[in-house]
């Protein structure tokens, strides 16, 4: 169905099967948000009304794939499913060897451990939280080398994702290209706010990055969502599918991570794909120790074969466009109402910007953290901080790391929720940046050694 210009989008499928929703009073949210010590995270997800704190494993599965599910051959060794899955992933994306393996932090383990050496550095498009932490457990240095616009949550700059190849050029210079072993590349940038990067940043990265005999090692978790965008608003994209950009892009780099949580619209599993045989060897081997044998990583066959009917699926023009389509009108009704989110609304959540929401609160009683909390207390509407707690703390210093970007992600899972939710959401939202001077933040009262915004807990500032 190609839509006709200027008229609405609709959901391009359905619904066969609903699962119920519970709503609860404030006085009851209130106990639980003590109970799970202010951390979204700690919730039980029967007390959440609508369940926005990730799009990770929280897609609706088609028909197709729960028919998928039933064809799993459970073999150790050689399933079907196996077969499917590499070359679903040789067809669409053209990485010559794949990896399963449970999600994708187990697929950034295992190339981090081969690639890097200690002392190394890896620029990136900004950092994910588990890329880098295994990044650093291998012995290297993170480096963010991303334009300054995605640092700027007002900036309208289209393509926040991309790479500034200057400081790119003068960390290699500085360093030396072999202190380099890649550049981690994200499609799209999650701690940007879901911001894409150009077709034509990546050709030239990939021009320098060949200069001085550098990898990219593509974070392809949401390769989809970042190929419509490119169809959407880079010339000469307009007449080309998704699913072509997605080869194209995949063309350009080396090796790929993915978690299949995301785009490829599975509740769990991921992958490493490499072209250079040598390293496939040796991740081969690898998978052995940390998830299983190389023909299913960390999967049962029956997900594997799910896995790769959501590839399919996830490229579909029509579905790609109705699944941002939903996340930018959450975005452009919040932008109406006034409340302060990243721009452009990025493809998979609306970000709201908890600096310019709580200019009150200082960042050493997360306000990100604060927000969050407080719209679960309003609606139920369970969201995520993406701000101090996330960005952890200095591994050398042990201070905090402050980042610039203060934000609450309102992440849409895919398939899962309709319009009418989005409306609900944005009333709440509104309601509780109409109120905010009320807000005083959180002390943290708990914090783990890793990873701490999964299960620090806090306190309100009274
Ligand atoms: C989720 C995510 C990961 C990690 O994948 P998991 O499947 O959660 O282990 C890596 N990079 C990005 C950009 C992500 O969003």
């Amino acid at each position: 169905m190609k839509r006709i210009k200027n008229r609405s989008w609709a959901e391009p499928y359905k619904i066969k099967m609903v699962e119920p929703l519970f709503m609860n009073t404030r006085q009851q949210r209130e106990k639980f948000l003590m109970d799970a010590g202010y951390n979204t995270f700690l919730l039980k997800s029967r007390d959440v009304y609508i369940d926005l704190l990730t799009d990770s494993g929280t897609s609706a599965m088609s028909d197709r794939q729960w028919a998928g599910i039933m064809m799993g051959d459970e073999s150790y060794a050689g399933s079907e499913n196996f077969y499917h899955l590499e070359e679903t992933v040789q067809n669409y994306y053209g990485y010559k060897h794949i990896i399963p393996t449970h999600q994708g932090r187990a697929a950034e383990h295992i190339i981090s451990q081969i690639l890097i050496k200690k002392g190394d550095f890896l620029p990136g498009n900004m950092y994910f939280t588990t890329t880098r932490l295994h990044q650093e457990l291998a012995g290297g240095t993170f480096v963010d080398v991303i334009v300054d616009e995605a640092h700027d949550a007002n900036s309208e700059f289209k393509f926040k994702g991309n790479i500034n190849l200057e400081k790119l050029e003068n960390l290699i210079k500085e360093k030396g290209a072999d202190k380099i072993p890649y550049v981690c590349m994200a499609t799209t940038v999650n701690m940007a706010g879901g911001q894409p990067i150009s077709m034509q940043n990546l050709k030239e990265l990939r021009k320098l990055t060949s200069k001085y005999g550098i990898k990219i090692i593509h974070d392809m978790t949401r390769v989809a969502e970042n190929a419509y965008m490119i169809q959407q608003l880079e010339e000469g994209y307009a007449k080309k599918t998704c699913a072509e950009i997605v080869r194209e892009i995949c063309d350009l780099t080396d090796a790929a991570t993915m978690s299949a949580k995301k785009d490829a619209l599975v509740n769990i599993g991921g992958f490493l794909a490499v072209n250079d045989y040598a390293v496939f060897e040796k991740a081969r081997n690898m998978v052995v120790i940390y998830e299983g044998l190389h023909t299913y990583g960390g999967m049962a066959g029956r997900d594997m074969e799910a896995l790769a009917i959501g590839i399919t699926e996830s490229v579909n023009d029509d579905h790609i466009q109705a699944r941002v389509g939903q996340v930018m009108y959450l975005g452009n009704k919040l932008i109406q109402a006034g409340v302060p989110v990243v721009k452009p609304i990025g493809t998979h959540g609306v970000f709201l910007n908890a600096r310019e929401i709580l200019p009150h609160v200082s960042q050493d009683n997360f306000p990100a953290q604060a927000l969050a909390a407080e719209i679960y207390l309003d609606s139920g509407v369970r969201a995520m901080e993406r701000g101090v707690v996330s960005a952890g703390r200095n591994i050398k210093t042990g201070l905090h790391n402050y980042p610039k970007l203060e934000l609450v992600r309102l992440t849409i899972p895919r398939r899962v929720y309709t319009q009418a939710h989005m409306d609900v959401i944005a009333e709440s939202v509104e309601y509780v940046y109409q109120n905010a001077h009320k807000i005083k933040g959180l002390k943290m009262v708990y914090e783990p050694k890793y990873l701490r915004f999964f299960q620090a807990r806090f306190e309100p500032v009274i």
